[in-house]
């Protein structure tokens, strides 16, 4: 079978799509033929091998990329209890944990201090076969397709921690999500817009700005190439700021995203990809009963919920592109490029994308 992985760190030149054995399934574990696979952010992270406080890093190289991906259970090992059966579409749940600590327990994956990630540590989805507990597999409900799953388990599944878990926004309220164009942020404004929300967004190009606009879930778009960008928000408001703002860019917007903010606001922080060190005013933050709410990726419940309400809601996730696998260079580039706006997946059961 065929593998994107990265065999050092550094440029797109370190990905190789690679020919491994095929997996064989252990006790407890099922074959996933994948037919879509994601990238993400991480990726570009990990091939750049990014260190720091709190960032994961692969076990070992070379190392397979993917931290997200949908596809069909076609083998199954030893005692595999009866919940997955074979032909079954299913998505990954990215997140491995340790299953029986109290967070485990009530499904707050993310919470177990033993979790790891598929694709950052562990070897990742963008290969068409994978092995996987069957207890880390869910059933797609019907409509949803394989294409559209595997944009879901890490952008859906963290936009939903961040709106309805963390921010739990409510009709009404003011949300306005900073970089409007990855797919976490897409996400977010998708799913707020669906809890009755008005959903604002900002980004630095005008060429996104108008892509943006496009989106029938977006009412406004700041676009904010400079710092200062709040003074404007706070215009659109009376003076009255937002309610919440989701940020996972960090430091270059944090002080922006807290002066938006109005009193009670609710600043909730699911990424520091322009740096984990803000400069801010601690003033700013308490003298305004304002709260920063962090929200990494969610666990197993939100990743039910999330699959769940697109079955029953049909909200289709926005994506961007989908390439074959043999040019997930050009999908990094991509990333690296923010030219974006939601997923950009490979497709992994045959060597054509569609049209
Ligand atoms: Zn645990």
């Amino acid at each position: 079978m065929k593998a994107a992985a990265i065999t050092g760190h550094g440029g797109v030149d370190q990905i190789q799509v690679v020919s491994l054995p095929d997996p064989v399934p252990g006790p407890g574990e099922v074959l996933v033929q994948v037919a879509y696979a994601a990238l993400n952010r991480a990726d570009v992270l990990i091939r750049q091998g990014l260190t720091g406080p709190g960032v994961r890093r692969p076990h070992r190289l070379p190392h397979v990329l993917g931290v997200d991906g949908a596809g069909t259970v076609v083998a199954a090992g030893a005692d595999v209890a009866g919940t997955v059966a074979l032909g079954d579409r299913v998505a990954i749940f990215p997140a491995m944990s340790c299953e029986t600590c109290s967070a485990c327990r009530r499904g707050l994956t993310s919470r177990c201090t033993r979790y790891t990630l598929i694709g950052e540590e562990e070897p990742g989805l963008q290969q068409q076969l994978f092995a996987v507990p069957a207890r880390s597999v869910l059933r797609l409900p019907d409509p949803l397709s394989l294409r559209d799953a595997a944009a879901v388990p890490a952008a859906y599944t963290t936009a939903w921690t961040v709106v309805v878990t963390t921010a739990a926004v409510r009709a009404g309220e003011r949300v306005l999500v900073i970089g409007g164009g990855g797919g976490v942020a897409v996400a977010a404004m998708q799913l707020a817009a669906h809890c009755g929300a008005q959903v604002w967004a900002t980004t630095r190009s005008e060429q996104k700005a108008a892509r943006l606009r496009e989106l029938p879930f977006v009412d406004r778009v700041f676009c904010t190439p400079d710092p200062g960008w709040s003074a404007e928000v706070l215009d659109a408001t009376d003076g009255d700021g937002v309610d919440v703002v989701v940020d996972s860019v960090g430091a270059p917007t944090w002080r922006d995203s807290i002066r938006s903010l109005g009193q009670g606001g609710r600043l909730v922080v699911c990424g520091a990809t322009g740096g984990d060190v803000p400069d801010i005013s601690i003033r700013e933050l308490y003298q305004s009963n304002r709260r920063v709410l962090g929200a990494p990726f969610g666990g197993w419940n939100d990743f039910r919920d999330v699959f769940a309400f697109l079955g029953r809601s049909g909200v289709s996730p926005v994506i961007d592109r989908v390439l074959p696998l043999d040019r997930v260079r050009e999908g990094h580039q991509a990333l690296e490029a923010q030219e974006h706006v939601g997923k950009i997946l490979l497709q992994l059961d045959t060597g054509d994308a569609p049209a």
